[in-house]
């Protein structure tokens, strides 16, 4: 018999969302009738359709993969050039970063990368984490063997966890022992939270000064409304030494189902090997990617091309100030319910605590049961989100406004 990955069977069963699934399953078998009136602000998926300039822009790709002097087949692992210049501009240039072209990394998805970014990296790093965390940074570290078993909280050992709480802001510190690897995500899922330019300049310092990588995970950068908040590790200088990073069109362009994102691996950012050479990684990534992928479809490429557009952007902006009001009115109905709640600003998810003796699970079977609303419990993204739970903004907003009537009847 073959063997299969032991790593996978280290993973924790009960996972936050099948969990999930299985509670509201069994709720709506059980009252057929409350299930009717049933509100998901669960998941981080979008609600809206694809912007109108993107769908445009497919409409017309289709049409020339349709006759044959247009039609193409394999495209660049890499990514289109109209696309990798399109963001390396847009994205960075234009706000005075340094980027070039093929810096650029065209993926079916930042959930992909930061998965498949574990390939070029070694398994001797010292992995650290933000608690809570987005579990996918974790879990795929399980996976590849990187860390040891779960404890009882969910917590691996191996890896380095840096709490995330109220006396922080929900941005981790820099911490006092090195690590190899850092992952950050900002604005955070699931907290909602920001880093200032003052706390980025910290961990940057702390990753040169530490030969550190930080994954920056930027996939809600769009939904910075507040001035002077970086909306990329790129933002500060000795960045390109230390970081890459990941985006997405996911959040931004409504692109969960049609997959398009990219990651950033500047040619100035080095490993070792285990006997000490410095190689850039920039190569070992360009490797990866041209033997283990083979594109995003060229339709959808173009479809993402069409969101740095004139017409893209507003329609992009229409779609933020779609989700951000709807965040807006969350949070005045969880304030009014009298919670303490962070996000929701910077960020389309708000991060609320529960009440008093309350865990996050129990607010979550109280919200289902009393208002037919599914929450994600604030412990499953792991202990330091124990004692608060994720409201997620993706809705209609008459869903939204239906939700801040019934938190407010609950109070
Ligand atoms: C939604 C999300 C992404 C984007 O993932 P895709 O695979 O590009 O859809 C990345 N990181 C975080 C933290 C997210 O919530």
């Amino acid at each position: 018999m073959a063997f299969l990955n032991d790593n996978y069977l280290k993973l924790r069963a009960g996972y936050l969302f099948p969990e999930i699934g299985r509670r509201v399953t069994a709720f709506c078998n059980a009252n057929p009738e409350a299930a009717k009136r049933l509100i998901r602000c669960g998941i981080g998926d979008v609600t809206e359709p694809l912007p109108e300039a993107v769908r445009e822009a497919m409409h017309k790709a289709v049409d020339e993969m349709g006759a044959r002097e247009t039609f193409r087949g394999y495209g660049p692992e890499q990514g289109y050039e109209f696309l990798r210049t399109a963001i390396a501009q847009h994205d960075y240039r234009d706000h005075g970063m340094e980027v070039a072209d093929d810096e650029i990394f065209v993926s079916d998805g930042s959930k992909c990368d930061c998965g498949a970014i574990l390939d070029i990296l070694g398994a001797e790093n010292v992995i650290a984490v933000m608690d809570p965390v987005y579990p996918v940074y974790v879990d795929t570290n399980v996976m590849a063997g990187h860390t040891g078993a779960a404890d009882e909280t969910g917590a691996y050992a191996g890896l380095m966890y840096l709490p995330c709480n109220e006396a922080n802001g929900f941005v981790a510190d820099v911490p006092s022992e090195r690590a190899d690897i850092v992952y950050l995500c900002f604005p955070n899922n699931p907290t909602g939270s920001v880093a200032t330019r003052v706390q980025l300049e910290a961990w940057v310092e702390y990753a040169l000064k530490n030969d550190t990588i930080l994954l920056y995970d930027a996939a809600y950068e769009a939904y910075i409304s507040e001035p002077g908040i970086p909306h990329s590790i790129y933002e500060i200088p000795g960045a390109r030494e230390c970081a890459i990073e990941f985006r997405s069109f996911s959040k931004n362009g409504g692109f969960t189902g049609t997959r398009c994102a990219f990651t950033v691996v500047p040619k100035s950012l080095m490993a070792r090997t285990r006997s000490g050479e410095k190689h850039g990684l920039h190569a070992l990534w360009n490797r990866r990617m041209s033997t283990k992928f083979n594109g995003v479809s060229y339709i959808v490429q173009r479809g993402a091309e069409a969101l740095y557009s004139a017409e893209g952007k507003a329609q992009i902006k229409a779609l933020l100030s779609h989700y951000m009001g709807n965040a807006a009115i969350l949070r005045e109905a969880v304030t009014k319910a009298g919670l303490s709640v962070w996000g929701g600003v910077n960020a389309p998810y708000i991060w609320v605590k529960t009440p008093a003796n309350t865990t996050s699970w129990e607010m979550f079977d109280r919200m289902l049961n009393e208002a037919n609303v599914v929450i994600t419990p604030g412990s499953g993204f792991g202990s330091a989100g124990e004692g608060y739970f994720r409201i997620s903004s993706f809705n209609s907003r008459a869903n939204v406004e239906e939700v801040a009537r019934r938190i407010l009847a609950l109070a």
